[in-house]
C-alpha cells in the first residue's frame, strides 16, 4: 500500500455530535443565543412535541426535522427509540440538535439521552433552556424567592408511579417553600390532599399557568383551596404548570399584560 493513498478509515465517517438543546418555554426570543445558533446551523433537528413553530421555523428550511413528541393520548416513539435514533444518526456522521421544551435536564429525559449517548461513545454537548417554572413565574410576576417569606423552591412532577403521588410532602409542606409542580394537572386533587394532610393550609396562594412565557399565557390565581377546585373547567389545551406557596401570594398582577402590550 502506498501511492493509492490506502486510508483505512475512508469507510468510517467521522460521528457526529448531539446537542441536547432546551428550546425554552415557546417564545423563540427566549431561546439562549447558544440554542439559536445551533439551531440556524442545524442539518438535523430532533424535537419533542412541546417545541414551538416559531422556534423550529428558525432551523434551515431544507434541515431534516424529526418529530418524536409524545402527547399523552399517542406515544410516537418509545424512549429507547429515541436514544437509539440519535445514536444512529451521529453514527452516520450527521451532527443533531435535539431540541427539548424548556431545559433539557428539568422533566426533560435529557439525562437518559445523555447517558444513552455516551455509552455509545457519541459526543454530546447540553445547552440549558428556560425552564417552565422560570418563564411562567417571569411572566405571571410571581416571585419564587422572596426575603423572609420563601427561601426554596422545589420543581417537582404530578406524573404519577403505580397510581401514586410519588413525592415527598413532609418536605414540600414546610413553609417558606414554592413548590412549581410539572405534569400535575390530571393529579392536582391528590396533590392538594397530600400537601393538607402534611400541615399546609387551604389558604395557601396558588397559581395554575397555561402556556406560560409565550404570548397566549393565561394565568388563574387563588387559593390551594380555589384554584384545584377550579382547575378542571379552566384549563384547555396547553400545557399547566402549578406554583404554590406564600410567595404565590406576592405577585404583581398586571404584569402579563404589560410584558404582552410591550410585545
Ligand atoms: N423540560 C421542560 C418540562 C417538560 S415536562 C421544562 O424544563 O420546562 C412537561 C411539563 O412542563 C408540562 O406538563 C407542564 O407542566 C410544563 N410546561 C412546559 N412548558 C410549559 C409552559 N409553556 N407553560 C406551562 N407549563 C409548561
Amino acid at each position: 500500500m502506498g501511492g493509492a493513498g490506502f486510508r483505512p478509515d475512508a469507510a468510517v465517517p467521522r460521528a457526529g455530535v448531539v446537542y441536547l438543546v432546551g428550546a425554552g418555554p415557546g417564545a423563540a426570543d427566549l431561546l439562549t443565543l447558544r440554542a439559536y445558533r445551533l439551531l440556524r446551523g442545524a442539518g438535523v433537528v430532533v424535537h419533542d412535541r412541546l417545541v414551538s413553530a416559531e422556534i423550529l421555523a428558525l432551523a434551515p428550511a431544507d434541515a431534516l426535522r424529526i418529530d418524536v413528541g409524545k402527547s399523552p393520548a399517542r406515544h410516537c416513539l418509545p424512549q429507547a427509540g429515541i436514544n437509539a435514533l440519535l445514536v444512529r444518526l451521529a453514527r452516520e456522521g450527521r451532527d443533531v440538535v435535539r431540541l427539548k421544551g424548556g431545559d433539557p435536564f428539568v422533566f426533560g429525559r435529557g439525562g437518559e439521552e445523555l447517558a444513552a449517548l455516551s455509552a455509545a461513545g457519541i459526543a454530546c454537548e447540553v445547552v440549558p433552556g428556560v425552564t417552565a417554572a422560570l418563564a411562567c413565574a417571569a411572566q405571571a410576576g410571581i416571585p419564587l424567592t422572596y426575603r423572609g417569606v420563601a427561601r426554596a423552591v422545589t420543581l417537582v412532577t404530578g406524573h404519577t408511579r403505580g397510581g401514586e403521588l410519588d413525592i415527598d410532602f413532609d418536605a414540600f409542606s414546610r413553609p417558606g417553600v414554592t413548590l412549581a409542580v410539572y405534569m400535575g394537572c390530571a393529579t392536582l386533587p391528590r396533590l392538594r390532599a397530600g400537601l393538607l394532610a402534611h400541615g399546609l393550609s387551604r389558604d395557601t396562594p396558588a397559581a395554575l399557568v397555561e402556556r406560560g412565557g409565550t404570548a397566549r399565557q393565561r394565568t388563574l390565581r387563588g387559593t390551594l383551596e380555589t384554584v384545584v377546585d377550579a382547575a378542571p373547567a379552566w384549563v384547555t389545551d396547553g400545557p399547566v404548570l402549578a406554583l404554590v406557596g406564600a410567595a404565590v401570594g406576592l405577585a404583581t398582577p398586571d404584569l402579563a399584560h404589560a410584558v404582552a402590550a410591550a410585545g
